[in-house]
């Protein structure tokens, strides 16, 4: 293994565990638990001992960089929070390759982000950092609406409560200055590379997604004394509904699941007079994804008149499919043949920051095999060689994209 290989699964092991994580059976931090803020020191740390600035922004993003003010900088990272139960890889992967590009690299003006609270593990809302920087979401809002989910305090009190300066509420837009490139390594979080026995992926487009919540209402019944047909069975409506959604996602080339679903009053000598199901639908064309959500929801209310039931739909998020930068996809591709890799161009099935950033800065994102393609389980394991790669391949592409802009 070389030695930056061998850096980095030493560290990525490090903040595996304890006091970086806040449990000891798997990766477990978000804003702004303990191990979180250990993480985010740590490796704030190591950036600035690789020569890099390095500063929180209001909200708890990490970021350092390097290079003259208001010069061009090429940005790689990604984040260093997790969910409640994850791995070592996901995330880390993008800061340690920033970290080791900046170590490669001395003269290289790059800007290392970490953004803050991207799983929602802690707030209930995805790509949070990255939607504070571009505007997306205000300092209203995260001082009354976006609540911690452990104890329903705002995100601001939180924020302040970890020493985050929230009072310096235009430093988050300043992490974007100059950037004329965005890089996120990432682990694919699926088997496709695997499979195909391809060390890098390109991603060229990220899917978009809708996420929302349909509830049925019906009557509680005696599950002995009603006949069949007088019932108004809210569970065999979603029932009829999860088979639907999967015959659309299907027929329009989109994923959906039904992830959650919970029957009122639950018990099982009463018909269910209420029915809840998640519905999360995501695909790479935005006409997929709202055909199907379109479609089943039509279906649900034709359905639901038949049945003699009530149905709400409530959306939760959502956020349009995403084409990446050809510049910057074209230099990681470009990158990773000189390294005698030819990558695969890939769609990114899960949401990532780079998907916030994406309308703003020309951005492209580098995906990593990770073992049977596990992710957000503490056996997420990936292969270091793979990860040294990554760190060869985003450097010279980095060079490519500043060189280009110098040029
Ligand atoms: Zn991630």
């Amino acid at each position: 293994m070389t030695a930056v290989a061998e850096r980095m699964a030493a560290t990525a092991e490090l903040l595996s565990a304890p006091p970086f994580s806040d449990r000891d059976d798997a990766v477990c931090r978000y804003a702004f638990t303990p191990g979180f803020a250990a993480t985010v020191d740590h490796v704030g740390s190591l950036l600035a001992d690789a020569g890099l600035r390095v500063r929180r922004d209001r909200a708890g993003t990490l970021w350092g960089d390097r290079g003259a003010p208001g010069a061009p900088r090429v940005g790689v990272g990604s984040h260093l929070d997790s969910v409640r139960r994850g791995g070592r890889w996901d995330g880390v992967l993008g800061m340690l390759v920033a970290l080791e590009v900046a170590r490669a690299a001395p003269d290289l003006p790059v800007r290392a982000v970490a953004w803050v609270e991207e799983e929602g593990a802690g707030f209930g809302q995805l790509l949070l950092g990255s939607r504070i920087a571009t505007g997306a979401v205000d300092a209203d809002a995260l001082a009354t609406a976006i609540r911690a989910l452990d104890d329903g305090r705002p995100f601001t009190e939180h924020a302040r409560a970890a020493g985050m300066p929230t009072a310096a509420c235009t430093e988050s837009a300043a992490i974007l200055d100059g950037m004329v490139a965005w890089i996120e390594p990432h682990i694919e979080q699926a088997r496709v590379l695997e499979d195909t026995g391809t060390r890098l992926g390109v991603v060229d487009r990220i899917a978009g997604f809708v996420q929302g919540e349909l509830v049925v209402e019906g009557r509680a019944d005696h599950a002995g004394a009603t006949p069949m047909a007088l019932r108004r069975d809210a569970g065999l409506l979603a029932a009829e509904v999860m088979l639907r959604l999967e015959e659309l996602a299907l027929t329009h080339g989109a994923v959906a699941t039904v992830g959650d679903v919970v029957l009122t009053p639950g018990a099982m000598n009463v018909v269910p007079a209420r029915a809840r199901l998640t519905l999360d639908i995501r695909g790479p064309h935005d006409a997929a994804v709202l055909g199907t959500l379109e479609e089943v929801l039509a279906f649900a209310g034709e359905r639901a008149v038949a049945r003699g039931l009530r149905t709400d739909y409530r959306e939760r998020s959502r956020q349009p499919a995403t084409v990446l930068d050809t510049g910057v996809v074209d230099a990681l591709a470009d990158a990773a043949r000189v390294e005698g890799i030819e990558p695969l161009r890939m769609v990114s099935g899960a949401a990532h920051d780079t998907m916030v950033l994406a309308p703003y800065v020309p951005s492209a994102m580098l995906f990593v095999p990770c073992v049977d393609g596990l992710s957000h389980d503490p056996g997420e394991a990936v292969d270091p060689a793979d990860a040294a790669l990554a760190v060869r391949v985003v450097t010279r592409a980095a060079h490519t994209l500043i060189g280009g802009r110098d040029g």
